[in-house]
């Protein structure tokens, strides 16, 4: 059994979608679980439907659900040919669905109305995305995830619940595959005991994918993206990127840490406690070669590893009355932090001075700012970059950071990390 992940990208023309079906043919001899996430931006556009509904602008909800409903039956009817299909009638339930809840007064939170709204992107891409594959021969099933993925009531960040979720995979999901080798399921979603739908987070669909072949102890999981696999830094920032043909899941993650926007950061783990090799593919082009994420990559095939994170803050926070910065007075300052939802992605200590950089966020800097000068005094610097690289060579630093003025600097043998103005 092999685990697929489809992104918004592969899904955004007919001709990507029909792209896709041709992928899926290259694997005539496996049983796939194919999770697809919404097409092209249509998560984005459902935000929005949901944002103008909580703000009771339900003429403006219901235009724009109107229009992703147009755009979504404009495609199935290209890729079908026909009206006539059960596929409409399909569809038809999940619009209605979806405009009941418009026509709901908001008496609970935000984050329940997004949750109901926003997932519809990927039961409609599914159920598309289904009828089109067995139009043309690409035999599967589809599959309603909320049926199996079973979470707790953290919208928009619910946590699968392993336990049922191993169980409904057991009883709902290896059964399918006695009758047909492929299975197509949405991405991001899943629901509550109470039958409440959930979503697992933006760009949620790797992670659903990776919880997938965990349970399914799958044999590899792939995700296919619009680029050839992972680089060693962002090509829009840095040019002469490399590509990386194999590394280890530890590495993905400290990049992950770092502020690389790779894959999603929960992916790895269900991965890599079950050691299942994870692909970065090209739809494009499948013979290229992409990248593998494994437990025993070679670490010394490596090339240097660079991110840039910028808009950042560096704060200084000293003691009023120049006292040392002890541990009494770090592990206040880091529970300011939390209590503030603010994430530190660097630190430095000193006698009387604790220094860390953070990601420019006004509101919660104004937040944050506040409740630690009771004790201390504060100053700031803004405009700055926070530059990792990882297994650096003589010279590239140099070459990064020419011209620049460094704030601060800290190296272990592995990992090099700058503050630069
Ligand atoms: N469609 C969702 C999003 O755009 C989930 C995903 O793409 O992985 O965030
Ligand atoms: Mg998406």
């Amino acid at each position: 059994m092999k685990v697929f992940k489809f992104g918004g990208a592969s899904l955004e023309t007919i001709e990507r979608i029909q792209q896709v079906g041709k992928i899926i043919q290259a694997y005539p001899d496996d049983k796939l679980l194919i999770v697809i996430s919404a097409m092209g931006k249509t998560t984005n556009e459902l935000e929005n439907v949901a944002k103008n509904f909580f703000m009771r602008k339900r003429e403006i909800a219901s235009q724009l659900l109107y229009n992703i409903e147009q755009h979504h039956l404009q495609v199935a009817e290209s890729l079908l040919g026909t009206k006539e299909h059960p596929l409409f009638t399909q569809l038809q339930q999940f619009f209605t669905e979806a405009e009941w809840t418009l026509g709901e007064k908001p008496l609970r939170n935000y984050d329940y109305y997004y949750d109901q709204l926003v997932g519809l992107g990927e039961l409609l891409s599914t159920a598309i995305v289904s009828a089109y594959f067995n139009q043309v021969g690409i035999t599967n099933v589809w599959l309603d995830v909320r049926d199996v993925f079973r979470t707790d009531d953290n919208f928009r960040d619910a946590n699968i619940d392993w336990e049922v979720t191993q169980r409904q995979v057991n009883e709902k999901v290896l059964p399918l595959f006695n009758a047909v080798d492929i299975v197509i399921a949405q991405g991001f979603i899943g629901s509550t005991d109470q039958n409440e739908s959930v979503t697992l987070g933006r760009e949620g669909s790797d992670y659903s994918a990776a919880v997938f072949a965990n349970l399914l102890n799958a044999e590899s999981q792939t995700i296919w993206k619009d680029v050839e696999g992972l680089k060693n830094a962002d090509p829009k920032l840095f040019p002469n990127t490399v590509n990386i043909p194999e590394i280890g899941f530890n590495e993905v993650i400290e990049m992950a840490y770092y502020g690389a926007q790779v894959i999603h950061p929960k992916t790895i783990k269900p991965l890599q406690n079950k050691q299942i090799p994870l692909y970065v593919k090209c739809f494009l082009d499948k013979d290229l070669p992409g990248t593998v994420i494994k437990g025993d990559a070679d670490g010394r095939k490596l090339p240097p590893l660079i991110i840039l994170k910028k808009n950042q803050v560096l704060i200084t926070i000293t003691s009023r009355a120049y006292d040392f910065i002890t541990e009494d007075k770090i592990s206040d300052i880091y529970e300011i932090f939390h209590d503030k939802k603010v994430k530190i992605n660097l630190t430095q200590n000193a006698a009387i001075s604790f220094s860390c950089c953070i990601d420019n966020n006004p509101e919660k800097i104004e937040l944050l700012i506040k409740a630690l000068h009771a004790g201390f005094k504060i100053s700031y610097n803004e405009g700055l970059e926070l530059l990792t690289v990882r297994h650096f060579k003589n010279g590239l630093l140099e070459e990064l950071t020419k011209g620049r003025k460094i704030l601060l600097e800290q190296r272990s043998d592995s990992t090099v990390q700058l503050i630069m103005k």
